[in-house]
């Protein structure tokens, strides 16, 4: 059973609900948040029921759940949600399309990119400053003089920013520049970064963990959302199986099974999964066609330049073919509202193929 305080509730008000919980002969967890304080309750649920918390004083919701991840559950909340990043929704109605190089190499590359990503109708521009390499001797990223170049990057185009933070540590710094902070599948369970996001005020883009079942996902979502932020997008980005021809394997069934445990949006990364230019775009028509909220790619002005993933950045007549399919495929599975810009590039790529 979770209590959800109001906005404005007191740590008096909180305190009432432990102590009635504690009466009871059971335990209350306080978990305080940015923008609320939530309260976890474990015991006896049946008798907790005759306590009429509800009614207490600063209690706005009391949710009895069975799943083990219970803020994020569809028992929690059953509509959909949709997550602003900066203004930009994600959710059931709108298919946004974040694009960047995936790793923020230099100005100008990060600012051709964006370019890129804009005018192929990106709404929200993706790019690392911190790279978790799984080699040591691979590049790690400019560190904050890449999450500047993104801020840069951002004041020039208008476009949001989606960042990786790799340390708890450095959360908050990563988050005084970025719109949404992502967690990478290598630290979905950084149980101290997830913690630390969960406090940071901003909404945050949770990876599936390459070898994470979709229950662990969501208790991984779970660990934010019990620090008071429900500003989660989770991202399907390939898990590991014993198919070597890929990168990784896409687990398309994991889009509509997770959207059927969770309200929050779900996206899919293709460009990591495949690992492969030529497979982004036909995993990005099935994860569109499967009911993905949003798709995040990889692109790079010059790929065999790339310091990071090069052999599947997406160029420009990639990210305009990209267009089309999402422009086409789009009003298909419901998602009426898309960036206007992504159905007139999508309209032209199409034009370009019939002269072609
Ligand atoms: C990335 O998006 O840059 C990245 C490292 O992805 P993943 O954590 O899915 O490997
Ligand atoms: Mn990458």
């Amino acid at each position: 059973m979770v209590v959800v305080m109001a906005a404005d509730a007191t740590d008096e008000q909180a305190g009432g609900v432990v102590e009635l919980v504690r009466k009871a002969g059971g335990d209350a967890f306080v978990s305080r948040g940015v923008s609320r304080t939530i309260i976890g309750l474990t015991g006896d649920v049946d008798h907790f029921a005759t306590l009429n918390l509800a009614s207490q004083p600063g209690v706005s919701d009391v949710v009895r759940i069975s799943v083990p991840y219970k803020l994020v559950s569809r028992e929690h909340r059953r509509e959909r949600s949709v997550i602003r990043v900066a203004g930009v929704p994600i959710g059931p109605d709108t298919l946004t399309v974040i694009a960047g190089p995936c790793a923020v190499e230099t100005a100008e590359q990060t600012l051709e990119s964006a370019r890129m990503a804009k005018a192929a109708g990106a709404s929200l521009l993706r790019g690392g400053a911190y790279k978790p390499r799984s080699s040591p001797y691979a590049f790690q990223g400019l560190g904050e003089a890449g999450l500047r170049i993104l801020a840069d990057v951002r004041a020039e185009t208008g476009l949001p920013v989606v960042t990786e933070v790799v340390d708890p540590g450095d959360v908050d710094l990563v988050a005084s520049y970025a719109d949404m902070l992502q967690v990478g599948t290598r630290n979905m369970q950084n149980f101290p970064l997830l913690q630390a996001v969960g406090g940071a005020g901003k909404p945050v883009m949770l990876k599936r963990g390459m070898n994470a079942t979709i229950e662990e996902w969501l208790m991984a979502a779970e660990y934010i959302a019990q620090r008071g932020n429900l500003d989660i997008v989770l991202c399907e980005r390939g898990i590991r199986t014993f198919e070597k021809a890929t990168r990784n394997t896409l687990d398309i069934s994991a889009v509509p099974v997770a959207q059927r445990l969770s309200h929050l949006p779900v996206i899919v990364d293709p460009s990591h999964s495949g690992g492969r230019r030529d497979l982004v775009l036909p995993l990005s028509r099935a994860a569109i066609a499967v009911g993905a909220d949003g798709i995040i790619v990889d692109v790079h002005p010059r790929p065999e330049a790339a310091l990071c993933d090069g052999p599947q950045a997406l160029i420009e007549s990639d990210l305009r073919e990209l267009a089309s399919v999402a422009a086409h495929l789009s009003p298909l599975v419901g998602r009426t509202r898309v960036n206007p810009c992504l159905t007139a590039t999508g309209a032209r790529a199409n034009l370009v193929g019939q002269l072609a």
